[in-house]
């Protein structure tokens, strides 16, 4: 018989696959690393194990205890599938602005979902800050993981992710691309990878404009769970080689041809870390191999990037061909 003993086992050891369309032209190998077959869809299924089993080690968090973090996205999910199969509460809080539907996928895992107003200063008691630390000091045996400061996150790249590539690609690659969000994938990667070719493989950090990693405010940006206004302690700000700042323009317009073309229904952070493979793929020799991770899927946002209206809306909707129907055809 061949099984895994429980979900949890089928966290990592994700495939790499060639992008063939969107590449015509240039002539290094990309690839990407399709982070959206862990069980919980992402990327950060990955980091979620490493937090709750250091946490563990630490005492920090002990049977039946809750873990409380301030999340609506992947991590929630990553964090929800692992309490559930090791027997911890998880108590997720987050700002009005997110989507009913995100809020009930961590529902659906068993989770408690603590929605907070977005229009309130983060000093205000009822901001989603000052609630998950308040639920903190006063839910007995409570945990927060903070995947901004905890360094099991990058770790976990460091230990899991990087490995998997040098061995898939034979020792072969040459360029690495991941979107920044806390920092830990590209830094944890991009640790491992720089020791074991010693310092041959480069390491390239996509950005969306206006955030701090490339130089900006941290002024608003439509692409998801990238970018930042502030400085995380999981960010090795010495990692990168290079960081490529790309538009929502041309991260949604990659994230749909991914869709169309390569047959990879994944999220706009996907687009973005792509868009900047392709550039760095553009500039590289025909023996560069350049490896693009997409951290999750893209059914997340179907009312959003895959949605004409969404997209005409902020002026997006520019591909030519994309929108067509049938009766422009007839
Ligand atoms: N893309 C998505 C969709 C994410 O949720 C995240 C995590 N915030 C990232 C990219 C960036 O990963 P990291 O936090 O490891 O920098």
């Amino acid at each position: 018989m061949d099984y895994y003993e429980s979900v949890v086992d089928l966290i990592g050891g994700t495939p790499l696959v060639r992008l063939n369309k969107v590449t015509e032209g240039i002539e290094a190998l990309v690839l990407a690393k399709v982070e959206y077959v862990n069980p919980g869809g992402s990327v950060k299924d990955r980091i979620a194990v490493r937090m709750i089993e250091d946490a563990e080690k630490a005492g920090l968090l002990q049977p039946g205890g809750t873990i409380v973090e301030p999340t609506s996205g992947n991590t929630g999910v990553g964090l929800a599938i692992v309490a559930q199969q090791r027997g911890y509460k998880c108590v997720f809080v987050c700002p009005d602005k997110v989507s009913e539907d995100k809020q009930n996928v961590l529902r659906a895992y068993g989770a408690e979902v603590v929605v907070c107003p977005t229009a309130v200063d983060p000093a205000d008691p009822r901001s989603y800050y000052q609630v998950s630390d308040r639920l903190v000091r006063e839910i007995p045996g409570a945990w927060k993981p903070d995947q901004y400061s905890n360094p099991a996150n990058p770790r976990s790249h460091y230990e899991t992710t990087g490995p998997e590539l040098w061995e898939q690609t034979d020792g072969k690659i040459t360029h690495f691309v991941a979107g920044v969000g806390t920092g830990g994938t590209i830094s944890g990667i991009g640790k491992y990878l720089k020791e074991v070719s010693g310092g041959k493989v480069k390491i390239i950090g996509a950005d969306p404009e206006g955030s701090v990693y490339s130089g900006g405010t941290g002024r608003p940006y439509l692409v998801e769970g990238v970018g930042e206004d502030f400085w995380p302690t999981t960010y090795d700000t010495g990692i990168c080689d290079e960081i490529v700042a790309v538009s929502d323009k041309d991260s949604f317009d990659l994230t749909r041809r991914l869709a169309r073309e390569e047959g990879l229904l994944v999220g706009g952070s996907c687009g973005m870390a792509a868009e900047a493979a392709l550039r760095v793929a553009r500039e590289a020799g025909p023996d560069a191999v350049v490896v693009v991770l997409l951290p999750d899927g893209g059914r997340g946002y179907l009312s959003k990037i895959f949605n004409d209206e969404w997209l005409a809306r902020y002026g997006f909707l520019t591909t030519a061909g994309e929108g067509t129907t049938i009766a422009d055809v007839l």
